[in-house]
């Protein structure tokens, strides 16, 4: 039987969902794909706003992972790949999830989240082992391929289908995710191609060229920024689950038996990076996989507080050389590396072999989802006699879309001129917007509605004395400076070595 108490703390998180959806859609961060035809299920386009705070976002990323180390560089590869790629990371036998259908809604649904909702639930009425006990026994089944037991599993739990509310299943089968076309003009097999479901295999094949060309030595890293498509079965939470979507991701190559040392390393490195980042430590855990893909040595997700519950925003897989030696197989290319560095235990160079993979891969849309979801922030706030609710997007100033706004007070007396003196030279430095419509009240709102840090005020003063007024978006409170020292206030706010001293 359901719990009030928690059913209220559901509708909140729900609520806060979407009051989110709204504001990204209203404030020109997130729309729905492709609107006017209403929209296409789990696709979305960024706006004017939102592909500012995703390149931030996307900027910070690179720059720790390529700027930060010295052993590891990017790539970008193709998204279109030789489909023997998709063969031998698997992808193509084993890259599906189960699915089952209700014969009376005739929705579908992917079976182990039914179950994993179950064990929520569970878990949710103080009844952890009896969750675990669930979770273990999913995991069991699926990795046996027993998808009749997970059905069966389905009808023993009483799991009922959210929408008919009746348990007329079909049988559990595998869907495979990956999206296929043709290339060139000639149907058949042989031009059958898919669209890449993760960017880690384009850094895979190019393991070598990067190493030689690049000069690197093991340990050493690949960073690649790009989309990926999964034919995801049910999509939901706006952009946490999505049919294209963007990965960050950088497989680090290492010597054998040493792939454990670089995996807590790396654990630890991408979690510092979100706290940085300004995801608070409470709000974040560690996830570790119970069920571990056969070649997996550790796996690890990252989880962020959503209103929706944690969720996987991060993951880090010890990948063994699985990818690599596959690789060798069917392309039938040595994917081997020279160690000349001396074994001390046999005082010989380790020599040839085919490094391990500690890989860390994080979506650049559900890093925006919980960025977005931490910044939206609404408060009471007392203003003379009257009491309102002020809501602002509490970005760190290094990933907020605007940094300044600047607003000449009224729109004569020179004062835009001003303004506009004052855009000029600082917007090679940042990106800065001139607003002069409407109240100065009105215009800090706006600001605040997109998480904008800093409004400038050019007033008559200004005019006499070259100083403004800087108006802080989180204390609200107001400084006054000489225009002389915008470059400097504003630049040390933003600075991406004022983030990166901390990790
Ligand atoms: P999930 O279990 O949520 O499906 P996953 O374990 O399949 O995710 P990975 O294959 O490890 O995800 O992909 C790495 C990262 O890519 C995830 O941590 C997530 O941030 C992102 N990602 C994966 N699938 C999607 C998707 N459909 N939409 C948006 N981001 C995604």
């Amino acid at each position: 039987m359901s719990n009030p108490a928690q059913k209220t703390a559901a509708n909140t998180a729900e609520n806060t969902l979407a009051d989110i959806v709204s504001h990204a859609k209203e404030y020109g961060f997130v729309f729905p794909s492709s609107e006017i035809y209403d929209g296409l299920a789990a696709v979305y386009d960024y706006g004017p706003n939102g592909v500012e705070l995703k390149n931030n976002l996307k900027q910070l990323w690179w720059k720790a992972m390529t700027q930060l180390n010295q052993n590891v560089v990017g790539i970008d590869a193709a998204i279109f790949m030789h489909p023997l790629t998709w063969k031998a990371s698997g992808h193509v036998d084993g890259f599906s999830d189960p699915l089952i259908d209700n014969l009376d809604s005739k929705k579908r649904y992917r079976a182990d989240v039914l179950i994993e909702e179950k064990a929520a639930e569970y878990e949710n009425a103080g009844d952890k082992p009896r969750a675990d006990a669930l979770l273990a026994e999913m995991g069991r089944l699926l990795t046996a391929e027993d998808l009749a037991g997970v059905k069966q599993l389905i009808l023993d739990e009483k799991i009922l289908c959210p929408i008919s509310k009746t348990a007329n299943w079909t049988d559990v089968r595998q869907f495979n995710l990956m999206f296929s076309t043709q290339v060139g003009a000639v149907a058949g097999d042989s031009s059958q191609i898919y669209l890449r479901p993760e960017t880690a295999q384009g850094i895979f094949v190019n393991f070598l060229n990067v190493q030689k060309s690049a000069r690197q030595k093991v340990p050493f890293g690949i960073a690649q920024i790009g989309k990926a498509f999964r034919n995801e079965i049910v999509a939901r939470q706006f952009i946490f689950r999505m049919r294209e979507f963007e990965q960050m991701e950088m497989q680090f190559f290492v010597r054998p038996g040493t792939e454990g040392e670089w995996y807590e390393h790396w654990k630890a490195t991408r979690r510092r990076w979100h706290e940085v980042m300004g995801l608070p430590a409470e709000k974040l855990r560690f996830h570790d996989h119970d069920k571990l893909a056969h070649y997996a040595k550790a796996a690890v997700d990252i989880e962020y507080e959503f209103p929706f519950g944690f969720k996987e925003i991060e993951g880090i897989h010890s990948r063994s050389d699985f990818d690599l030696t596959q690789h060798q197989t069917l392309s039938r290319k040595k994917q081997q590396y020279f160690d000349n560095d001396v074994n001390p235990e046999t005082g010989k160079p380790y020599g040839n072999y085919v490094p391990y993979v500690v890989e860390t891969s994080v979506g650049a849309d559900r890093l925006f989802l919980a960025t977005l979801c931490q910044a939206y922030q609404e408060e009471t706030i007392t203003e003379g006699e009257q009491t309102k609710t002020r809501k602002f997007l509490k970005l760190h100033p290094a990933v907020a879309p605007v940094k300044a706004a600047i607003f000449p007070l009224v729109k004569k007396d020179g004062l835009p001129d001003k303004a506009n003196e004052i855009y000029n030279a600082l917007r090679h430095d940042f990106r800065l917007v001139v607003e002069e419509k409407d109240s100065i009240g009105t215009r800090y709102t706006r600001q605040d509605l997109i998480g904008t840090p800093f409004c400038i005020a050019v007033d008559h003063q200004t005019l006499e004395d070259d100083t403004v007024t800087v108006r802080h978006r989180d204390s609200r409170e107001q400084t006054r400076m000489p225009i002389s020292e915008l470059r400097g206030y504003i630049g040390e706010a933003v600075s991406l070595s004022r983030i990166f001293e901390q990790l």
